[in-house]
């Protein structure tokens, strides 16, 4: 195996639903990801995208095929596998999922807590992040004190804090704003650049297909392009 190789599938199926209702929603999806790569994942509304990026993410079963990440396979992960790997993947899902009663900064310091760093230094990377995204006077402000824009930053603040080898984004720049959209994207780039991490990305923001080194094109659970 390519130690550049970030994650791969081969022939992943996934079914929602048994017996009579049972339906196909993932056919044979075969695709690998490599180090330094945006890829975007693209397709009409249903067509299986974010069923595939939470399977990638660990956050839904791997039903039939074959999958693995950053050389982990999901088929048989023990629990302390899984939180490892789980640890070097970053998520960003379409609605940001923040902590209400938690502030910006402390948001982002949750997904820091995973590793026994000490306080201060997550601390500070959570600050360095968020003033990053252009959030350095909202950094001690609660989720309902801030804009769906600045929700969605911090959530990515906090996907990014760990320096994740995996960073998968459905639809992350949705409710932002362009000038907020383009720090994203500038960010992303950044992120890649050391060739040590891969991005995949559901958008359908064809602004950002400038950003992809590849477009996957989905249609009711198959991918029609690479
Ligand atoms: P996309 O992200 O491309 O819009 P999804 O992965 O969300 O597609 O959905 C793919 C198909 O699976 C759709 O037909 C959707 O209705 C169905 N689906 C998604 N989530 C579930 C679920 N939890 N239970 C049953 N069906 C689902
Ligand atoms: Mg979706």
């Amino acid at each position: 195996m390519s130690t550049s190789l970030v994650a791969s599938t081969h022939q992943l199926r996934h079914y929602y639903g048994q017996e009579e209702t049972k339906k196909i929603v993932l056919k044979d999806i075969s695709f690998s990801l490599h180090a330094g790569e945006i890829v975007i994942l693209t397709g009409p509304s249903g067509s299986g995208k974010s069923t595939l990026l939470t399977i990638l993410g660990c956050l839904r079963t791997l039903q039939e095929g074959a999958a693995s990440i950053l050389g982990f396979p999901l088929a048989d992960l023990s629990l302390t596998e899984l939180s490892k790997l789980r640890a070097q993947i970053g998520f960003i899902f379409q609605s940001h999922n923040l902590f209400p009663s938690l502030t910006a900064c402390q948001n982002v310091q949750m997904a820091g807590e995973l590793f026994p760093t000490p306080n201060r230094i997550i601390q500070k990377k959570s600050i360095q992040i968020l003033e990053r995204l252009g959030l350095e006077h909202r950094i001690n402000h609660k989720p309902a004190e801030l804009s769906g824009g600045q929700r969605q930053r911090v959530a990515i603040a906090r996907a990014l804090v760990n320096k994740p080898r995996l960073i998968l984004a459905d639809e992350p720049t949705a409710a932002l704003d362009r000038a907020a959209s383009g720090e994203v994207v500038k960010l992303f780039r950044q992120l890649v650049q050391s060739g040590e991490r891969a991005i995949l990305m559901v958008t359908h923001d064809e602004k950002m297909y400038a950003l992809a080194d590849r477009v996957i094109h989905m249609e009711e659970g198959e991918i029609l392009v690479r």
